[in-house]
């Protein structure tokens, strides 16, 4: 037999739980400045806007 779970988690906690889903949220904690365009963007990534990446051009530009 599987293990259940005793008691049902109340609205909050599965609300709460549910809270880190949306990936754009969790983005906004670290957020840095691409200097070479000066756009924000996740750190430690390549710039979506520019490309570049440690100041040398990773991908290309759309
Ligand atoms: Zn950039």
């Amino acid at each position: 037999m599987a293990a259940t779970p005793k008691k049902r988690h109340s609205k909050s906690r599965r609300n709460n739980r549910r809270s880190h889903h949306m990936r754009i949220a969790r983005e906004l904690v670290a957020i840095s400045k691409c200097p070479n365009c000066g756009v924000l963007k996740t750190p430690h990534q390549v710039c979506w806007n520019c490309g570049h990446y440690k100041g040398q051009l990773i991908k290309k530009a759309l």
